[in-house]
């Protein structure tokens, strides 16, 4: 085979953003827009991550009014869904925005390794049908989600929840068809309590069935959200636990368990939940869903604590991100470090030093993968937050370029006049 030294170049770029997901996408977009020649890289042959291939269909979390999450939220909305998105119309409807944006992609591309040299990243190594090629950049986006890039680049990675480095359970979202409006319920979250009129309540049912060893020990709800398609629900309950993505066979460990816990899930509704004897599954992920996996340490490190109290930052990239501290239960049921709800943050800033690694240069954070603690990054993972994430390093790796200067010594107030000319609220 083969492999780095001695590979083909195959051309080269101002911007290359690494993973096609919500981040991959906002990035690519936004440095196309500001004059950037862009090629956006994803290892599947569908954009939009966990999106699309996730079957995550609920886009949570809220930022400032202005940003690009506005429009992707604009343009994934469909008519017939009363919340989230349809992930069959996603996928066309994104990469006809990459078309229409002038960003360059390559479907089926994983990239293999980071091109280093002289402590930057110069390019990346990518896997095509004509063997591994080199492609050039002058600034490299990690939207990976799991900082796939800048961990091949040598920068720090933080893995799992102090003390015993545990990850948020992995998840195969689902969708079901054939529910009885008339007789069945919505049950969104830990919070919404449900009672048949028999005198039954939903989540004690789902508890108990867990107990007995009807669901699986460790599904003790079954989440489910409402569509807007008459009959359909999105099912959020299998969770694998202890396992983690950076682990060899462990994915594979989890989508056998995970495929199995579906069809115990499915036989619990069909004989236990009224409204629930005719469901089928309509769609399902098509992989695994990975809630947390590497977090890559920057010029600063995001704790709860500031997202608790609403801080605010004087390089703030992201303004009045929001979402409560979800952290999913590493070793059990339901959600962990919770009085009953998960706990709320108060709106607050993500900070451009999150997107900054140490260590290398030419290389922007993005998504998932920035440097935030365990508690943290459960919160800023969703998407509406993931997306303006993207807007924010796209931004930082054009602003480098139009500046020419390192990623490390980006000047905020450049950033800032660029994300407030394109319609971000900061202040
Ligand atoms: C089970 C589950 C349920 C969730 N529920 C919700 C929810 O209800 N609401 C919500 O808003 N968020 C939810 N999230 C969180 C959210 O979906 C993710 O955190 C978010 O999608 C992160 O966006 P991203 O762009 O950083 O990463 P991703 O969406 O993971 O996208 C990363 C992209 O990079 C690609 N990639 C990875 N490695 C490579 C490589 N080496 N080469 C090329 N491409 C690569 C991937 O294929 C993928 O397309 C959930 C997540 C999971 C797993």
């Amino acid at each position: 085979m083969k492999y780095c030294k001695d590979v083909p170049l195959h051309s080269s770029w101002d911007v290359i953003v690494c993973g096609a997901g919500p981040s991959g996408i906002a990035a690519a977009v936004t440095a196309s827009r500001l004059g950037m020649k862009v090629m956006l890289l994803e290892r599947y042959g569908v954009v939009g991550g966990c999106l699309t291939l996730g079957n995550v269909t609920t886009v949570m979390g809220a930022v400032a009014p202005g940003s690009i999450r506005d429009e992707l939220a604009a343009l994934l909305s469909s008519p017939d869904t009363e919340t989230g998105i349809d992930s069959e119309a996603a996928k066309g409807l994104l990469v006809n925005l990459l078309a229409k944006e002038k960003v360059e992609f390559r479907l089926q591309t994983p990239v293999v390794d980071a091109w280093m040299e002289e402590g930057a990243i110069r390019g990346v190594y990518v896997l095509t049908q004509n063997g591994i090629m080199g492609m050039e950049a002058r600034r490299v986006v990690d939207a990976t989600g799991d900082g796939y890039v800048a961990a091949m680049a040598g920068c720090d990675v933080m893995v799992g929840r102090d003390g015993d480095g545990l990850v948020q359970p992995s998840s195969l979202m689902y969708t079901i068809e054939g529910m009885d409006e008339n007789s069945t319920l919505v049950c969104r979250h830990e919070e919404d309590y449900t009672t048949f009129p028999d005198g039954r309540e939903y989540l004690a049912m789902c508890e108990k069935a867990a107990a007995e060893g009807r669901l699986p020990a460790n599904v003790t709800i079954v989440r489910l959200y409402r569509t807007g398609r008459k009959g359909e629900r999105l099912v959020n309950a299998t969770q694998m636990n202890g396992v983690n993505l950076l682990t060899d066979g462990d994915a594979e460990k989890s989508e056998i368990d995970l495929r199995n816990q579906m069809e115990m899930v499915n036989r619990f509704l069909r004989e236990e939940v009224p409204g629930c004897s005719n469901i089928r599954v309509r769609v399902s992920a098509s992989t695994l869903g990975v809630r947390e996996s590497r977090r890559i340490r920057g010029r600063y490190v995001l704790e709860a604590e500031d997202l608790l109290c609403g801080r605010r930052f004087e390089d703030a990239v992201v303004h009045r991100a929001n979402f409560s501290i979800d952290i999913h239960n590493p070793t059990g049921g339901g959600q962990s470090e919770t009085d009953g709800l998960p706990h709320q943050a108060q709106p607050y800033d993500i900070p451009m030093r999150c997107l900054q690694p140490l260590k290398v240069e030419n290389l922007v954070l993005s998504g998932r993968c920035i440097s935030g603690s365990h508690r943290a990054h459960a919160s800023y993972r969703v998407m509406n937050i993931a997306m303006a994430i993207g807007q924010a390093s796209g931004t930082m790796a054009a602003v480098s370029i139009l500046k020419n200067c390192r990623i490390s010594e980006l000047q905020y107030a450049d950033v800032r006049a660029s994300l407030e000319k394109q319609g971000c609220n900061l202040t």
